[in-house]
């Protein structure tokens, strides 16, 4: 649970703004919300929670810019986006800094944030050879019949705190390449590297209108679901949110596409290569705190790859926990003190109801950073189905291991799982990574990867209960999700052409 926006204070701190028909403009709302320093608590900024009229203006703002933007030629759309990636590179220093200080993954993994979404301005820049429709001489005699593929209108992107900067470039860089205007409602807790962001594209070229931001919390989303000149909705983040998200937009007629919580399985066999195997499951565990919705969260260790836990937990002992800004650090801390306290108490429902605490990360010391929201590597064994901390995403440093006798096994308990964002099998038999890529019934599987995020060539394919609507975003699918395929057949009469008479039957000819 976040905390409820507080009555605005005048104060020195920095206001995140609202970006309306190209101006960045102070919201004149009285609910506004700290952006906190989670290492230290510090407040860095002070965010607003839009009003209904602030909405409706940049939902005006993004409507009357699509009159222009939907005609603005291909070539013209994908020229911005290659001055994008260049600007975003270049700033790569700056905008891991402020996503570091307002999220508190570490520096590395925060420019790994801002590559990740640059891989997508990149593709977007491609658009020219990816909105192409389909071509089909002589359907009938002297018929053609075509496709074009024709921007929505107004959509619009609600994101989670964990990806402040790969998800929002998830969303406007396709939306806008294809013709689309945008309105952008980032995670109000950590709106700030969004922002930066924001303005480069501004910086690229992106016109007045076309790209639009407002800030807020649930009201706010509930805005875009209801509003009537938003065609299309992009949601990623809980699924508690996301389920809501998409009944209340599919309800008042949009598109909508919702990428959703998980619980990741990594299944190892016991002929895998045992150190590459715990290092990456570490990473997967552990990095960004677990605050990843693609993090091996759960090991499932089959057969004889059991007695490997003495050796995994050795190595989670010696990971380095710190504020993101520290070199050599490993984990970070948590997004915020109510995340704190929700791990905690996720990992105390572990121990009461019968789970072996291997590892127990709770209240570690980090010198220089006492009122940080941190917890470290907890490693749990003997977990069960049923326990809360197999069933709920614990979202926080915590790995569950269970055991399994054979492959079989453990494919039948990640099936049973109901989420399907990820999973990944380690093993060195092409026999068994075939099975399992085969029978296991999850959108993202990784061989010998940890996190197997598909790269922008490709969609992001979560299934099952991770995921709401047919189409992912980025790669090839979210071209069909921001774009209505009309098909147009063609005739052209020729003066010499000899009258066929009235044709009376559906067939053309
Ligand atoms: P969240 O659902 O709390 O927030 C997501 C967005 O919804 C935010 O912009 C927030 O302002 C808004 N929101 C929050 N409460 C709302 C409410 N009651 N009504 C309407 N809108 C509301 O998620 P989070 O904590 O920011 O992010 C973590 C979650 O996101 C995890 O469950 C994680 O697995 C998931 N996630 C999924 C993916 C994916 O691709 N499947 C990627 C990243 C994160």
């Amino acid at each position: 649970m976040n905390p409820a926006p507080q009555r605005a204070a005048a104060s020195a701190i920095p206001t995140v703004k609202l970006l309306i028909g190209g101006e960045f403009v102070e919201s004149r709302t009285t609910q506004w919300r700290d952006v906190v320093n989670p290492a230290t608590q510090e407040v860095l900024a002070r965010v607003p929670f839009a009003t209904p009229q602030e909405l409706d203006a940049a939902v005006g703002a993004a409507r009357e810019a699509f009159k222009t933007w939907r005609k603005t030629p291909i070539g013209v759309r994908a020229r911005i986006f290659l001055k994008y990636q260049q600007l975003i590179r270049e700033h790569m220093k700056e905008l891991a800094a402020i996503l570091t200080a307002e999220q508190g993954k570490t520096l590395a993994d925060a420019e790994g944030d801002v590559f990740r979404g640059l891989e997508v301005v990149e593709h977007a820049a491609n658009i020219g050879t990816l909105q192409m429709g389909e071509l089909a001489s002589n359907v009938a005699t002297g018929v053609d019949t075509f496709t074009l593929l024709q921007p929505l209108g107004v959509c619009a992107g609600i994101t989670p705190f964990n990806f402040p900067a790969m998800i929002p470039l998830w969303m406007f860089p396709m939306a806008i390449a294809t013709g689309n205007t945008f309105v952008l409602k980032p995670s109000e807790q950590d709106p700030m590297v969004t922002m930066r962001l924001v303005e480069l594209a501004l910086q690229a070229g992106i016109p007045k209108g076309v790209l639009n931001v407002v800030h807020g919390g649930e009201e706010v989303v509930n805005g875009i679901c209801d509003h009537p000149d938003i065609k299309a909705v992009s949601f990623v983040g809980s699924t508690r949110v996301g389920t809501h998200v998409y009944q209340r937009a599919t309800l008042a007629g949009k598109r909508a596409q919702c990428m959703m919580g998980a619980k990741n399985h990594a299944v190892v066999m016991p002929d895998a290569n045992k150190e590459q195997t715990l290092n990456n499951l570490l990473g997967a565990a552990f990095g960004a705190a677990g605050q990843r919705c693609m993090a091996a969260s759960t090991a499932v260790l089959v057969g004889a790859a059991r007695a490997w836990i003495p050796d995994l937990v050795a190595k989670a002992r010696a990971l380095k926990i710190n504020a993101g800004t520290e070199a050599g650090t490993d984990v970070g801390p948590l997004i915020s003190c109510a995340a704190h306290e929700r791990v905690n108490g996720l990992i105390e429902r572990g121990i009461a109801e019968g789970a072996k605490l291997e590892l127990d990360g709770r209240k570690p010391q980090v010198a220089g950073y006492e009122k940080g929201n941190f917890v470290g590597p907890t490693i749990f064994s003997g977990v069960k189905p049923g326990m809360a901390i197999y069933e709920q995403e614990i979202f926080g440093p915590v790995l569950v291991i269970l055991a399994a006798d054979n492959l079989d096994a453990a494919i039948e308990l990640v099936n049973r799982n109901p989420n399907g964002n990820g999973t990944a099998l380690f093993t060195q038999s092409g026999a068994a990574a075939r099975r399992f890529q085969e029978d296991i019934d999850v959108g993202q599987v990784g061989i010998n990867v940890p996190i197997p995020v598909p790269v922008p060539l490709f969609s992001f394919t979560g299934s099952r209960a991770s995921k709401l609507g047919d189409l992912g975003p980025y790669g090839k699918q979210v071209i069909l999700f921001y774009t209505q395929t009309k098909t147009v057949t063609q005739r052209w009469f020729d003066d010499s052409t000899l009258n066929a008479g009235v044709n009376t039957t559906i067939n053309l000819r």
